[in-house]
C-alpha cells in the first residue's frame, strides 16, 4: 500500500535528468572501502534485494533507509542520524562555491606508470578502469573559485578513484594549487579524503609530502590563509604532509583520522586503543582538530573563517 505508492513516486523521479556536477556513476555510497569489486565487474547485480536498486541506501549508522533523492538534496547527509555518507569531489565543489565561479586547473593531467607496475593487475589497467568508472582523472580537483565574497584556491579529493591515494599526480596538482594561491595572494583550502600515498608509484608517490609541504611553506610565509579539512577517512602519507599544516584544521563528523590504522597501532602498542580513538571527535579532545563541522554547515562557516582571515585585507578581485 504505502510502499507501492513509494514505489510508483520513486520510478517517477529516476527518470529526472541529474545537474551536470552530480558526481560520476560510482552508486553505491556505503562508506566502506570495499569499492574495489565494482571496478570491472561493470554491471555489478551481486545481491539481489527486494527494493529496486540504485533508489534506496541503508543508513550504516541508524539504518533508516534513506530514498536516495532525498540523501542526494542533503548532500549525502542522513537526516535522520546525520551520518556523513562519502561524497564525490564535484559534488562537494557544487556545494561550496559560488555558481559559475570554479576555473579548474590542469584537469587534463594524468597519472603514467613510471614504475612499470606489475601485481595482480597492472596499475595502468587500474588508472584505465578507475578513469573510466568515475570519470575523474586522478584522484584530486583543484581550481580558484570564490566561497562567499573570497576568491580561493581549492582542492577536492575524491575517495572514489583509488582511495584517494596520493600519487604524482595528486601531488604536482595541489602544489601548482598552492603556488597559484601564493601568487595570486589567495587562501588555500584543501579538502581531503585519502587512504595514503600510492603504492603504484613508490618514490614517487612520497616525494608528494616534502613537494605539497615546501609549497605551503612558501605560502605560509606570504602570511596567507590555508584551511584544511579532513573527511572520511584521512589517514597516511596525506595525513603526514599537507593535511595537517593548516591555520586552521576542521574535520566533518564522525571521520577516521590518523596515520597508521588502529589495528596496527593496537598491535604495534599491544596496548587497549581508547574509544572514539583516531575519529574527529577524539581529536578534537585532544587538540589536533580545530573544529568539527558538519557538511551543511560547511560553506557558512568557511564564509566567516575567510572574513576573519582576510579582514583589513583587500580581496583579490575575481
Ligand atoms: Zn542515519
Amino acid at each position: 500500500m504505502d510502499t507501492t505508492s513509494f514505489t510508483k513516486k520513486s520510478i517517477s523521479g529516476v527518470a529526472i535528468v541529474e545537474p551536470a556536477l552530480t558526481p560520476p556513476p560510482i552508486a553505491n555510497t556505503h562508506p566502506t572501502f570495499a569499492k574495489k569489486t565494482r571496478i570491472g565487474t561493470g554491471k555489478s547485480k551481486t545481491k539481489k534485494r527486494d527494493i529496486p536498486e540504485g533508489l534506496w541506501t541503508k543508513c550504516p549508522s541508524c539504518e533508516t533507509m534513506i530514498f536516495d533523492k532525498e540523501l542526494d538534496e542533503n548532500l549525502k547527509v542522513c537526516p535522520k542520524c546525520q551520518h556523513h555518507f562519502p561524497i564525490g569531489s564535484r559534488e562537494r565543489i557544487h556545494s561550496l562555491v559560488e555558481t559559475c565561479t570554479f576555473e579548474e586547473m590542469d584537469a587534463t593531467m594524468a597519472s603514467v606508470d613510471i614504475l612499470g607496475f606489475k601485481g595482480a593487475s597492472t596499475y595502468k589497467s587500474k588508472l584505465d578502469a578507475y578513469k573510466k568508472n568515475t570519470t575523474l582523472k586522478d584522484a584530486v580537483v583543484t581550481g580558484l573559485c570564490k566561497i562567499g565574497e573570497q576568491r580561493v584556491a581549492l582542492g577536492v579529493m575524491d575517495f572514489n578513484f583509488l582511495g584517494g591515494s596520493m600519487g604524482s599526480v595528486v601531488g604536482e596538482k595541489l602544489t601548482r594549487l598552492i603556488e597559484r594561491g601564493t601568487e595570486k595572494e589567495l587562501p588555500v583550502i584543501i579538502i581531503s579524503t585519502s587512504g595514503g600515498a600510492r603504492m603504484y608509484e613508490g618514490m614517487f608517490s612520497l616525494m608528494q609530502m616534502a613537494k605539497t609541504s615546501a609549497a605551503l611553506a612558501y605560502h605560509a610565509r606570504r602570511r596567507l590563509p590555508y584551511i584544511s579539512i579532513l573527511t572520511h577517512p584521512t589517514t597516511a602519507g596525506v595525513m603526514a604532509s599537507y593535511a595537517t599544516l593548516g591555520d586552521l584544521i576542521l574535520a566533518e563528523p564522525g571521520a577516521m583520522i590518523g596515520f597508521a590504522g588502529p589495528r596496527v597501532i593496537k598491535d604495534t602498542t599491544q596496548a587497549e586503543l581508547p574509544p572514539g580513538f583516531q575519529t574527529a571527535e577524539f581529536l578534537l579532545d585532544h587538540g589536533l582538530i580545530d573544529a568539527i563541522v558538519s557538511r551543511k554547515e560547511m560553506k557558512a562557516q568557511l564564509t566567516g573563517y575567510l572574513n576573519y582571515f582576510t579582514v583589513g585585507k583587500k580581496v583579490a578581485a575575481v
